[in-house]
């Protein structure tokens, strides 16, 4: 039997200059880094092709162009996964416990962080490299299923477990703070570019999960697992917008200063938002002035104000 080509490496088809052109280096950029397994069941393959990965970054450079933000295409890689990690869960569930009753689910999350399952982390491993500038890039790999699980609540004392099968997952700082290893916390999956009308703002939506660092979540919509509506980026529907102010509830600002942004001066030297102070959950530091205090917006809603 011949051994399987394990080296990732950057598929020569993509011109990345190309889609690149016309940035600014005096504008805030993300960058962002895909990964496409050459190995894929191909019955899957159509699900995601590198065309649609293309075309969806190229969607998400529009919807945070209009908000001041660009994307760079840094890396476009394919090599082989094993086929064991082509469908995962996303997270152990050791932290399975249905997220916080007496507080909202942002100050849930980080008591009881998400923490990755041993085979998305195998996953990830294979793809993304620990080098320099790893733990502030946005890494898109694209897997075959990622399964999330999740509590409904049906009545006071009753949950009812939920396993999903995503269409695209963003691992984001609100649910899993620090529990991510450093150089993969840019982690996004891409299962399936296909399955909606609105698909084509899938990997725009997820990287706003990661760069907003919110949930589902607009203007007077206040935080869910599944929204589906139009109006923001941060809905299921056709919205792209990506608010300001608090009755956008701080969208464009939290964007703003994500660690994972950086401006080029004049002799190439990069400068970055400041990092994270506390795991990057909702209410780090780095958001205050810029995070909702859902308590307090819940006790007035709840007294009628
Ligand atoms: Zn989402």
């Amino acid at each position: 039997m011949s051994t399987p080509e394990r080296t990732w490496a950057a598929d020569p088809s993509v011109d990345l200059d190309a889609i690149n052109a016309g940035l600014d280096p005096s504008l805030p950029t993300a960058d962002v880094a895909v990964y496409y397994p050459s190995n894929l069941d191909p019955a899957h393959s159509a699900k995601v092709t590198p065309e649609l990965l293309l075309s969806g970054f190229v969607a998400a450079k529009d919807v945070f162009g209009a908000a001041g933000v660009q994307l760079a295409l840094v890396a476009f890689k394919t090599g082989w996964l094993d086929p064991r990690l082509f469908e995962i869960n996303s997270a152990e569930n050791r932290a399975d416990v249905p997220s916080a009753r007496f507080t909202n689910m942002y100050a849930g999350a980080e008591r009881r962080p998400a923490r990755l399952s041993a085979d998305a982390m195998a996953a990830f491993e294979t793809m993304i490299d620990d080098v320099p500038g790893a733990d502030v890039t946005v890494h898109l790999v694209t897997l075959q299923d990622v399964f999330m699980e999740f509590f409904e609540q049906l009545d006071y004392r009753t949950w009812q477990r939920k396993t999903i099968s995503t269409g695209g997952l963003s691992f984001p700082g609100y649910m899993h703070g620090d529990t991510i290893p450093r150089h993969m916390r840019g982690v996004i999956t891409i299962t399936d570019l296909t399955k909606s009308p609105t698909s084509w703002k899938t990997v725009a939506h997820e990287i706003g999960h990661k760069l907003l660092n919110v949930s589902h979540e607009y203007r007077d919509v206040s935080p869910q697992h599944e929204v589906n509506a139009d109006g923001g980026l941060m809905l299921y529907g056709e919205g792209t917008e990506i608010p300001a102010g608090p009755e956008g509830r701080y969208h464009r600002e939290r964007l703003h200063r994500s660690p994972y942004l950086y401006t080029t001066d004049a002799d190439g030297t990069r400068t970055y938002n400041a990092d994270y102070q506390r795991g990057g959950f909702y209410y780090d530091p780095i958001y205050d002035g810029v995070s909702v205090d859902l308590d307090a917006e819940k006790a007035a809603h709840d007294k009628g104000t």
